[in-house]
């Protein structure tokens, strides 16, 4: 027997109008069909339907964590403060932490993510490589102080998160944990009826699969990717690299400009009568204190996080005034790449050897013209360091990538031994020597997962859930008379003893549109409807995606929900 609920008594408020505040479809959706109520910003009542769809989306995470082995804990959301100081991360999160203490004066947090703690819960419970590999789990509240907790349950300062945790003895063992819930993560998003890609968290320069985004596309991701059209490449706009392709061409010999006032590309373009792309802008960043020159098309912008990640742990920081000082060989705004001589010169790959440019000549008022890559000036190192931009090519089949924006909803890491060092996570090794354990960390959000499937499911109309996590099968509607109210009850009861998930509709005094409003609003993916028909029996069945409609007998809708 599953449950069927009865609209009469349930705990529902929809509302006609959005919220004021509400800038996204989820938002809206959610708070207008009685999913949730904002308490104060970034926390969130879970109603009843808002109850079913997010222990639904809990079950299905918890099926597929159970199928890979997985075990799952409850772990406190209290923690004392000095796990986080060993790790650092009572600093390095700053604001994000919430901290309080208890009435001795104890300092403590609520947890906004727990690798510290399952290492030292592993440290406590396991001694042997035997005991390994060991991945456990928990779905649980996690606070985060965000600075802009917006977007309803999408980024909320308390939330639900499903975290694991794996350990392994060898890197081996960890690239299998990795996998393991790589796996699962597709099953989950698959059976949750959600559309995802795969992307590499980190730029190419830090390489392979170490971390990888489950990105959910939605208008109201804050997370922008690139999307390919024509291929399955998807990745991080930071991961997007342009191939090096040198250039075989004629070029006439370097050319002094007599440019006068031209110390940007806008002005140096325009006077010049050339698209900026012609030129070779050159930004100058310390990198460990150090100068350097990093050439890209005039065209476009470089990405210093980019730039960053490619040269890390070296600091990247722009230059000031200051550091021209005593650097007759920089002149602001007039710098080329030919003559830098005490300079090291990183290049994008669109300044491939062979490409010729206009670029400045070291000279105040001054560019130079015909300046060649590999002829004219060496590049030290080629790395794309610039904002991908829409249309760029493909790194996998040429085609011009588009941006999308996409939600995310779940990260799994390769962590390797940083918290193990920390804690000094050994465990007795087949040789009797102590072994460092490795370990990986993996999340999902739960709760941010109802919005991104109301973000990728609704329509006009309202919210339209896939079947697995919607809050029941079907909606059954009685249209207002006696007769229909009857029959809707008894096919109600029928479907219930059948399995079938129902919420009913059998409130007294309310219009027949308004309840048809509030079917399509709630969002249940099938609607019965007692209406017309009900003196000879027959109900309508409506696909709440589709709007396809059929008019089927009590029997007969019994069997069509029951297939
Ligand atoms: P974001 O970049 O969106 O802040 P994150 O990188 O901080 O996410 P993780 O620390 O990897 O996220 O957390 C694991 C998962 O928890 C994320 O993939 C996301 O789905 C979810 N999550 C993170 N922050 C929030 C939040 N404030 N509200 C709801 N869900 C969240
Ligand atoms: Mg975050």
């Amino acid at each position: 027997m599953a449950q069927v609920q009865r609209m009469s008594r349930l705990m529902v408020k929809t509302l006609r109008d959005d919220p004021a505040d509400a800038e996204t479809l989820s938002h809206k959706l959610l708070v207008r069909a009685g999913y949730v109520r904002r308490n104060s910003a970034g926390i969130w009542t879970w109603l009843p339907l808002g109850k079913k769809v997010l222990d639904n989306i809990s079950r299905v995470v918890r099926e597929e964590m159970d199928a890979i082995g997985a075990q799952e804990v409850l772990l406190p959301a209290l923690l004392p403060k000095e796990p986080y100081e060993a790790s650092a991360r009572w600093e390095e999160y700053g604001d994000l932490l919430f901290r309080l203490k208890d009435r001795k004066g104890g300092e403590y947090l609520l947890g906004p993510t727990h690798e510290e703690i399952f290492t030292l819960v592993v440290k406590d419970q396991v001694a042997s490589y035997k005991d390994l590999p060991v991945m456990l789990y928990q779905i649980q509240t996690k606070y985060r102080d965000e600075a802009r907790p917006r977007s309803g349950v999408l980024r909320g300062r308390e939330f639900q998160m499903k975290d694991s945790y794996s350990f392994d003895t060898t890197d081996e063992g960890l690239a299998e944990s990795y996998r393991l819930h790589r796996e699962a993560y597709q099953k989950i998003f698959a059976r949750l009826g959600l559309d995802y890609r795969i992307v590499s968290a980190v730029s190419g320069a830090m390489g392979g699969s170490a971390s990888e985004e489950f990105l959910a596309p939605a208008a109201a991701g804050e997370d922008t990717f690139v999307d390919c059209p024509a291929c399955d490449y998807a990745a991080n706009t930071e991961a997007v690299t342009f191939k090096l392709t040198p250039v075989e061409a004629e070029h006439g010999p370097v050319e002094e400009l007599d440019t006068p006032d031209t110390p940007t590309i806008e002005t140096l373009a325009e006077h010049l009568g050339v698209p900026a792309s012609a030129t070779l802008k050159n930004l100058l960043v310390k990198v460990d204190g150090e100068i350097v020159a990093v050439g890209v098309p005039g065209d476009r912008e470089v990405d210093l996080g980019k730039l960053g990640e490619h040269l890390a742990p070296a600091v990247v920081e722009l230059v000031t005034a200051e550091d021209f000082e005593g650097r007759g060989d920089l002149v602001r705004g007039y710098v080329g790449p030919q003559g830098l001589e005490k300079v090291r010169y990183i290049a994008d790959p669109r300044v491939a050897p062979g490409t010729s440019w206009i670029t400045g000549a070291n000279k105040i008022n001054t560019h130079a013209k015909n300046v060649v890559a590999g002829r004219d000036f060496e590049v030290d190192d080629y790395l794309d360091v610039v904002v991908v931009e829409e249309g760029d090519p493909c790194p996998q089949c040429g085609t011009g990538l588009k941006l999308d924006r996409a939600i995310e909803i779940g990260h799994i890491f390769q962590l390797g031994r940083k918290y193990a060092d920390t804690f000094q996570l050994d465990v007795l090794g087949q040789q009797g020597k102590p072994v460092r354990v490795t370990m990986g960390s993996y999340g999902i959000g739960v709760s941010r997962a109802v919005a991104a499937l109301a973000e990728q499911s609704a329509d006009e109309q309202g919210l339209c859930w896939p079947k697995e996590i919607a809050p029941a099968d079907v909606h059954v509607v009685a249209a207002g008379k006696a007769l229909q109210t009857e029959l809707a009850l008894d096919v109600s009861q029928k479907l219930g003893a059948a399995g079938v998930r129902v919420l009913v509709d059998d409130r007294a005094g309310v219009s027949p549109g308004v309840k048809f409003t509030d079917a399509e609003l709630i969002g249940v993916p099938k609607i019965l409807v007692a209406g017309r028909r009900s003196a000879e029996g027959v109900l309508e069945l409506k696909d709440r995606r589709t709007g396809e409609r059929e008019e089927l007998t009590v029997d007969e809708a019994i069997a069509r929900l029951t297939a």
